[in-house]
């Protein structure tokens, strides 16, 4: 497609200069709107962030008692090896995220950038690969949040960021609402490899994680590709459903 170059070129140029304007505004906190710094969230309300559970499955981070692995992981074993993550999504982090998705949250991903590396700790990764984003949500939307999560990471990690090694070529719908097996399937081949991940161990950065079909798809591209090991690094995990 046409717009394939066109549209990561456009991120670059105008995507660092505007998160540099917001970092160089005064910071609100986005949840109580109190002055604060060094970051967007004062601490007070930084303690009170929904944090993901400590005792969760390596591989997916549901809540698993002693850190387990899962019985779903048990029963059908994920592509990805092994999933972090930062908070749940729930308020004031869900708005959090939505604020960013809607591109005036810039503020606040020094602070996610900060959260991600604390939950990446002792993850081991050959390279950073942000969740792609299809061109014409990218189009819409004028940049990949997941990208602008990676950037920070990749940065302080010192790994390549290799976010145009996979493309999106199926613009998945909203998997809310799909039974296990319906998300597989409307997520199923999505991605499309570009380059070759042999030997590799990508750390795979997304803002949130739900019944990880789309991670555990982009892990079965990646695999494919050769990539030796896939980890998601996410910034917020939704819990499942009680039906499910
Ligand atoms: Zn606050
Ligand atoms: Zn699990």
């Amino acid at each position: 497609m046409s717009n394939r170059v066109s549209v990561p070129f456009a991120q670059i140029l105008w995507r660092p200069l505007l998160a540099g304007l917001a970092r160089s505004w005064p910071h609100s906190c986005f949840v109580c709107g109190a002055r604060c710094s060094p970051f967007a969230v004062c601490s007070a309300c930084a303690d009170r962030l929904p944090l993901a559970p400590t005792q969760a499955c390596p591989q997916c981070a549901l809540p698993s008692p002693d850190g387990a692995l899962c019985g779903r992981c048990l029963q059908r074993p994920p592509h990805f090896d092994a999933t972090r993550a930062a908070f749940l999504y729930e308020t004031p982090l869900r708005e959090m995220v939505l604020a960013l998705k809607a591109g005036h949250g810039f503020a606040l991903l020094d602070y996610f950038h900060e959260i991600l590396l604390c939950a990446a700790e002792g993850i081991e990764a050959d390279c950073v690969l942000p969740m792609p984003l299809h061109t014409r949500r990218l189009a819409e939307r004028g940049f990949n949040q997941s990208l602008e999560l990676a950037r920070g990471v990749a940065r302080v990690l010192q790994r390549p960021l290799r976010y145009r090694a996979v493309l999106r070529d199926i613009d998945t719908p909203h998997l809310a609402g799909l039974r296990q097996r319906a998300r597989r399937r409307a997520v199923r081949g999505a991605f499309r490899c570009c380059e070759d991940f042999s030997g590799q161990r990508v750390l795979v950065i997304d803002d949130v994680m739900t019944s990880g079909a789309t991670l555990d798809e982009l892990a079965r591209t990646l695999k494919l590709a050769g990539a030796a090991a896939v980890s998601n690094l996410v910034l917020a995990r939704t819990l499942p459903l009680r039906r499910q």
